[in-house]
């Protein structure tokens, strides 16, 4: 059976790049972060795309996505690591020239000990306690720091899609700070929230994930996914009958139910079952029942005609939207998107 259509928009990622750029100077440089496939949207086409936007600074989790990437966009582009120099990695720093965003001392001396006059990033944690340098494992190298040479030093905040949050400027100064022991490299901070927060925050080049792909915080973002899924069988449901795993919904009125070839096994959270709708065209059109592997329930009684297929992600319900109605955000539907389904990319 015919499963899913995800619908990728190359061009609206890549006005969101530009979008994103034109927000901070032009002395600041916008990267793009495509970790995690971009976000679950195929990292070749979408880092192509972002390449052609005018990107040439990118940055992914691990040397694994920097391979695919440098194997996607040739050999121009500086590809950055986040996850560092990690033990295993040796041969793919070496053969796809990536560049690690060294986090530890020990990472520092093992580089120097291979890769000694090669590129590479530091990372330094500024508040966020989760990857990077600590000022005083920052002091215990810094006799070395004229050998390594980094190209950039990044810090990454956690509090960014909160502008309010007091945290924020606690990391902007502190990461001052430390940089400050480091003069002439250049300095990243912010990811998506962080380039909304204001020039204080933007540096020498920003890393925006999420706003590219069409996500909060970035609330001006182009849509970038539309996700679509045949209407597999339709049948009338009586009152008193109940539909789905569990019988947890019960026709309180004569009822016609869809039954459509998408389920959690594609990505779609089986948290939101109740809380969240099907489209055709603007009408929402109530999920009825549990969330099966590959199947969901769709309550379509108001519908004047018989869908052949039905709308998961569109303009109005957004990753985001669909987040909300599973108790979680807008990145973690979008990486969850599953490996079935039909992928059209809009140039
Ligand atoms: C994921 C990530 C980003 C991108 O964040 P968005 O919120 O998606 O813009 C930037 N920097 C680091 C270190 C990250 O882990």
């Amino acid at each position: 059976m015919p499963g899913g259509l995800l619908t990728i928009n190359l061009g609206a990622i890549s006005a969101n790049w530009r979008a994103l750029d034109a927000k901070t100077a032009d002395t600041v440089e916008t990267g793009a972060v495509v970790k995690a496939d971009a976000y679950g949207l195929g990292v070749s086409p979408v880092g192509q795309a972002l390449q052609k936007a005018g990107a040439k600074t990118f940055f992914v989790a691990l040397a694994s996505e920097g391979v695919a990437l440098r194997q996607a966009i040739g050999p121009a582009a500086r590809i950055f690591v986040f996850s560092g120099y990690m033990q295993g990695d040796e041969a793919a720093y070496a053969e796809f020239d990536l560049m690690p965003l060294l986090n530890s001392a020990d990472q520092a001396m093992r580089f120097l000990a291979d890769r000694q006059g090669k590129a590479c990033g530091l990372q330094l944690d500024s508040g966020m306690n989760r990857l990077g340098l600590e000022a005083d494992e920052l002091s215990s190298i810094m006799a070395r720091i004229p050998v390594l040479n980094p190209l950039l030093v990044i810090s990454h905040l956690a509090c960014a899609d909160e502008p309010e949050h007091p945290q924020n400027a606690v990391q902007l100064a502190a990461f001052e700070e430390m940089t400050a022991a480091l003069p002439g490299i250049r300095r990243s901070l912010s990811a998506t929230g962080g380039i909304l927060l204001g020039p204080d925050y933007h540096m020498d080049i920003t890393r925006p994930g999420i706003g590219l792909y069409g996500g909060d915080p970035y609330i001006e973002a182009q849509p970038v996914v539309t996700l679509s899924a045949p209407v597999i069988q339709i049948r009338p449901v009586a009152v008193g009958e109940s539909v789905g795993y569990g019988a947890t919904w019960v026709a309180t009125r004569p009822s016609v139910i869809a039954t459509v070839a998408v389920g959690y096994a594609d990505g779609l959270i089986r948290a939101m079952g109740p809380n969240a709708s099907l489209y055709s065209g603007d009408v929402a059109c109530p999920i009825a029942g549990r969330v099966s592997m590959d199947l969901i329930t769709v309550d379509v009684t108001d519908l004047a005609e018989t869908p052949a297929s039905l709308d998961i992600l569109n303009a109005t319900q957004t990753v985001d939207v669909l987040a909300g109605a599973a108790g979680t955000i807008g990145y973690e539907i979008l990486t969850s998107l599953g490996g079935r389904y039909k992928r059209k990319y809009l140039p």
